[in-house]
């Protein structure tokens, strides 16, 4: 059965949308001001359509997560039959559903080694909720209840949830709410071209690790539970960490007994050209959140994978009281293991490892010579282009970090690609399915808004 398109009455709506919606993540006034949300009414492929009838080359995968493209109608027929079979069962009632277990041994699989458990949720922020509770959890039954501390990075986007927001390390996020809340430290990022320039890629990785042991020594380490970072962070302007920084924070996580936990919320499933960003990056979590890819956005699904070893800890601390109503949603479940299929079947990993990751990296260096451009860097398919007012030295625009990515997006959105502008960068994350021409059109876009932004940058 496929779509059926629908006629909208497209200026009713956006009346509608300012009247009675409130977006995610928005200033509502300037949404007012704009006279409504762009609305999306349709999509197949790479492609996004408007309801002003703009095609546009969907370089962010929806949100990072549409990894298999959209129009894919067997989601939706797997989708209806697992809502004709068995639309909703909880796993409270010393109960489970088929598609749940059978998506859990999927996940264990995949990620492999020791992580052979999986705990599901419906975001990637309650994901993160749940590993702070059950890392809390795990030491306590333990018999190492001051083991509270969480160490993250500034930067880090761990999710929008109370502990998302408090284990992410966005000031503006902190900011709004009182967070974050106790008994999460923050320290340096992995961010080379920003903060690191002066100093080898290696050398500055090996200074970041260094600040995670520093502020252990600082804590006590009877008093940290887990490190939490993103392989690659993401929204923080897709931030590839030097190489060795990884195997650095592993051995400290190591050295001081700490649990690592890798937020594959973005990193998972293809992205970054192995099924987890922790193989490609070759480091070993002990915990794994992930969301978004699992199901390609088609339905609402996050899993936490952990260890055997927390997991043998736990079963000696009776009830875990936690968890949700949607917790192993078969519909969703089902839906995540036909996506999880799919990549499997058209060989995506592979094809974002051999074929489309090095092609986006030679596509975007194509940019270096670009008089705005101080850095481009991808790895799978994750990109990032630096935006800068001086390539010799890097200076920004207003000679301090600022706005040059929503300028550059406005640009691109406007000639037909949807990116996202991180202060002075933009990033992308195209569905694993992009053709070589598709990302020639992306990287011609980019030059050609990067053009157009010139003069107006100042
Ligand atoms: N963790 C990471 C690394 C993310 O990028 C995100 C969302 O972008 C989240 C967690 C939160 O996921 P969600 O928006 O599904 O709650």
């Amino acid at each position: 059965m496929t779509a059926v398109r629908k006629n909208y009455d497209i200026p009713a709506l956006r009346r509608l949308d300012v009247a009675h919606h409130l977006p995610a993540q928005q200033d509502y006034k300037l949404i007012e001001d704009m006279g409504g949300s762009r609305i999306v009414t349709h999509a197949e492929g790479c492609y996004i359509h408007d309801g002003d009838g703009n095609r546009i080359l969907d370089g962010m995968a929806g949100l990072w997560c549409v990894n298999i493209g959209y129009g894919r109608d067997e989601l939706a027929d797997v989708a209806a039959e697992q809502m004709r079979e068995l639309p909703f069962y909880n796993t409270f009632f010393k109960t489970a559903t088929p598609p749940t277990i059978e998506l859990a041994a999927k996940i264990a699989g995949l990620t492999g080694g020791k992580l052979q458990h999986v705990f599901f949720n419906a975001s990637g922020s309650e994901a993160n909720d749940t590993v702070f509770r059950m890392v809390r959890h795990y030491w306590k039954v333990k018999g190492e209840p001051a083991r509270k501390v969480f160490i993250s990075r500034w930067n880090a986007y761990h999710g929008s949830t109370v502990a998302g927001v408090s284990l992410g390390g966005m000031k503006a996020m902190h900011a709004q709410g009182d967070l974050p809340f106790p008994g999460i430290e923050h320290v340096r990022q992995p961010y080379w071209f920003g903060e690191g320039r002066d100093m080898e890629p290696r050398e500055f990785g090996k200074l970041c690790a260094q600040a995670i042991e520093d502020r252990i020594l600082e804590v006590g380490p009877e008093n940290v539970a887990a490190f939490i970072g993103e392989p690659v962070q993401g929204a923080g302007g897709v931030i590839i960490p030097p190489e060795g920084y990884w195997q650095e924070v592993e051995r400290i996580c190591r050295k001081y007994g700490i649990l690592l936990v890798a937020d594959e919320v973005i990193c998972g499933f293809g992205r970054t050209g192995e099924w987890f960003g922790h193989q490609t990056l070759g480091f070993t979590p002990d915990l794994v959140p992930m969301a978004k890819g699992l199901s390609s956005g088609y339905l609402p699904i996050s899993a936490v994978a952990v260890s055997s070893d927390v997991v043998e800890v736990l079963k000696t601390g009776g009830d875990f009281v936690h968890g949700f109503t949607y917790s192993g949603h078969p519909v969703c479940a089902a839906v995540a293991l036909r996506n999880i299929e799919i990549i499997e079947r058209e060989n995506l990993v592979g094809k974002v490892r051999d074929d489309v990751g090095p092609y986006l990296n030679a596509a975007l260096k194509s940019l270096d010579d670009h008089p705005l451009v101080g850095e481009t860097r991808s790895i799978g398919l994750l990109g990032a282009v630096e935006i800068v007012a001086d390539k010799k030295t890097a200076a920004r625009f207003g000679g301090k970090e600022g706005n040059a990515g929503p300028v550059v997006r406005d640009f691109c959105i406007e000639n037909g690609l949807m990116v996202r502008g991180i202060r002075d960068t933009i990033v992308m994350s195209p569905p694993l399915i992009i053709s070589r021409q598709q990302i020639d059109d992306l990287v011609d876009i980019i030059r050609r808004s990067l053009d157009s932004a010139m003069p107006i940058l100042k």
